[in-house]
């Protein structure tokens, strides 16, 4: 790391993403970043006649997340969750 860089590339974060992205999102409880809902994803309405997935708030309807399949490629949205909580057995 540079002495002037205070910042690691994104790849830094591989080992504890692996860990967050290896449990069910389903489980998590996010909360709405339009209404402030805070609701398991499991309750959001899922809409998977669309070229991916669309999960939107059950209170709302504003959307969570976005999952598109291109080829080789998923494109992953979550802007429309401020945030996740996962519950796991990590000390
Ligand atoms: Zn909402």
């Amino acid at each position: 790391m540079n002495a002037s860089m205070n910042y690691l590339d994104g790849n830094a974060a591989a080992g504890e993403l692996s860990r967050i992205f290896a449990v069910d999102i389903t489980s998590a409880e996010g909360q709405c970043a339009n209404c402030g809902a805070k609701r398991r994803f499991a309750e959001a309405h899922l809409y998977s006649h669309c070229p991916g997935l669309v999960a939107r708030c059950a209170l709302c309807g504003h959307v969570l997340l976005r999952l598109v399949n291109v080829r080789q490629r998923v494109l992953l949205d979550l802007s429309g969750i401020t945030h996740l909580t996962f519950e796991t057995a990590w000390e």
